[in-house]
């Protein structure tokens, strides 16, 4: 990023900070006002959707309550996923949608809570042998938006479990569309090339265990790109860990309360 978008985007995240100080706390969702900073209010607490019954072993999308066994989705059997395994405290929706735009723009005090709750999803998936990483943002989004959300929550991640941080180990060499409204083949050629290993990343990933972090999982295509980068690399299994899991489109008939389109757009 260049120098100067360097100092705006401080200079945008320090207002933001004094802002927040002279302000009463709101809702992280719906902005209503609450008693304690940096929380839901009790309605939005209260429509959360916590991924909490079977879902996919691989991707972490829910999957119909009457499979009760936890198993893989359709998608991932037939096109299997370039990471090993996905976990998502909650699906893409409500407040949950509401948290995560707001922290994309800029409130980045929720990421303590944020990785708080991806953690308790991942029981045991960081520690010291982890190599905790991001997703990375193309550097034209990185000079606008100012920061990389998924970068914050990986630093909050090594933070709360002391697993190693490595911020740099891959490249967005490609800036991809907006995946709103793709089909899952167009959003996987939409990422094709997306990603590259930085110069020196192959000594740091051989045989190693890494935690990928970023803030949402659509279809999984980016993650799978991503994923199949450090593989290629000599990384020994990669898992991913996103804050929120969109529920697939093609799964929708059978799962409750799945949205039939996505609006996440590109991350
Ligand atoms: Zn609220
Ligand atoms: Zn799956």
């Amino acid at each position: 990023m260049a120098a100067d978008s360097l100092i705006l985007a401080s200079a945008r995240s320090a207002t933001r900070a004094l802002f927040d100080l002279l302000m009463p706390p709101a809702c992280m969702a719906c902005k209503a006002p609450v008693a304690t900073p940096i929380s839901f209010c009790g309605d939005c607490y209260a429509a959360l959707k916590p991924i909490s019954g079977a879902r996919c072993l691989q991707c972490a999308v829910p999957l119909p309550l009457k499979w009760q066994t936890e198993t893989h989705c359709l998608g991932c059997l037939s096109e299997p996923p370039r990471f090993d395994r996905t976990a998502a405290p909650f699906l893409y929706d409500g407040p949950t949608r509401q948290l995560v735009l707001a922290f994309k723009n800029g409130r980045e005090a929720y990421a303590a809570p944020m990785a708080a709750a991806m953690l308790r999803a991942a029981p045991g998936w960081a520690g010291p042998e982890t190599l905790v990483s991001a997703v990375p943002l193309h550097r034209w989004r990185l000079a606008s938006r100012g920061y990389n959300q998924a970068l914050v929550l990986a630093r909050a991640i090594a933070s709360a479990t002391g697993a190693p941080l490595d911020p740099e180990l891959l490249l967005r060499v490609k800036a991809t569309r907006s995946t709103r409204g793709l089909t899952r083949p167009q959003r996987q050629r939409n990422v094709q090339g997306a990603f590259r290993l930085a110069d020196g990343a192959k000594d740091r990933i051989s045989g190693r265990d890494i935690l990928l972090i970023d803030d949402v999982m659509t279809s999984g295509a980016t993650a799978s790109a991503a994923a199949g980068v450090l593989k290629r690399g000599g990384a020994a299994r990669v898992s991913v860990l996103v804050h929120a899991r969109v529920a697939a489109t093609d799964m929708a008939p059978y799962v409750e309360g799945a949205r039939s389109q996505d609006d996440h757009g590109q991350s």
